[in-house]
């Protein structure tokens, strides 16, 4: 495929390369050679605009024959609530909210978004409604502007500043030797983790979608990055379903419900009192990882 040059033709590209950011998707899950295993089905219609209602009714999943990565997982997140899945590494976490996405079908049960199953609808209609925030946002060899507007190919500059101002990234962008035009990227101007996941925010919001999968993961930021972060954060989460690896303190004191994951199998769940409550894995998990954020 030739190459296009000039504003639109970054554009194209970008959108032909848009198929590579599932890959980077896939990439999370550190499995780079995984076969892509979801195709559109014959018929597949799209899905409406969404409310934002999602349902997993007895999910499994098995990568392979050997075990299943998860096991008969059932929750709803009505439209705009936040449910935060916790668990030790290794538990399902990506896998489950990579089944949101479809890069993976269950091998039973069904994933609904507001009553209608994924499988049935097209992938583009399905991924064009949910935005991901996740550790490894991908950059485009491209300008800030198009790395931007990549996540809405008919946005303005205003409206991508807006987005930026929103997400805490406006004044850092701003600061780079060409602003909004420095190319980023492979062999571009480097940007730091915070900075990263803050574009990858205000993609989100540039977006406006009514699903959100986020992986919170915000260790390796120093502590002016996080509380940008989380600010940001916050805000995109307000309104939105919200399906979440909660790495944030406030975030799992706020959730709605909480999905304790344990070896693919829901432990426990419940609001973040009744699990302190119930004295089980939560709680355990809660004095190593979460308490000590406090301290
Ligand atoms: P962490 O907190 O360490 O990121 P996690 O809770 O997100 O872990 P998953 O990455 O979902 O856990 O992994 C769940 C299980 O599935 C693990 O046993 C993992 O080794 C396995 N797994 C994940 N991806 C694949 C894959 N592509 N092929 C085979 N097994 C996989």
């Amino acid at each position: 495929l030739g190459r296009l040059y000039g504003p639109v033709g970054t554009l194209l590209n970008l959108q032909v390369e848009v198929a590579t950011a599932l890959g980077v998707f896939q990439r999370i899950f550190e499995y780079e050679d995984m076969e892509p295993e979801v195709a559109n089905r014959p018929g597949a219609q799209k899905l409406p605009p969404a409310r934002g209602k999602v349902t997993f009714q007895h999910v499994s999943y098995a990568y392979n024959k050997e075990k299943n990565a998860l096991h008969d997982i059932s929750f709803t997140a009505l439209p705009g609530e936040v449910v935060a899945i916790v668990g030790p590494s290794g538990a399902g976490k990506s896998t489950l909210i990579g089944m949101l996405a479809r890069l993976y079908d269950p091998t039973e049960g069904a994933v609904t978004v507001d009553g209608q199953d994924i499988k049935e609808v097209t992938l583009s209609s399905l991924r064009d409604q949910i935005a991901f925030v996740t550790q490894e946002s991908f950059l485009f060899h491209a300008s800030v502007r198009d790395n931007l507007r990549f996540a809405r190919l008919d946005a303005t500059d205003e409206e991508i500043e807006s987005a930026c101002r929103q997400a805490y990234i406006h004044e850092a962008i701003a600061a780079m030797p060409e602003g909004y035009g420095t190319m980023v990227g492979e062999r571009g101007h480097r940007l730091s983790g915070g900075e990263r996941q803050r574009l990858a925010i205000a993609r989100a919001i540039l977006k406006n979608p009514r699903i959100l999968v986020l992986d919170e993961a915000t260790s390796h930021l120093d502590s002016e990055s996080e509380s940008h972060v989380q600010a940001a954060l916050d805000e995109l989460m307000r309104g939105r379903t919200t399906l979440v690896i909660a790495h944030r303190l406030s975030t799992i004191l706020t959730a709605d419900r909480i999905i304790v994951l344990e070896a693919g199998r829901v432990a426990e769940s419940g609001r973040h009192a009744e699990l302190l409550q119930h004295d089980g894995l939560y709680a355990r998990l809660y004095r190593t990882q979460f308490e000590k954020v406090m301290a």
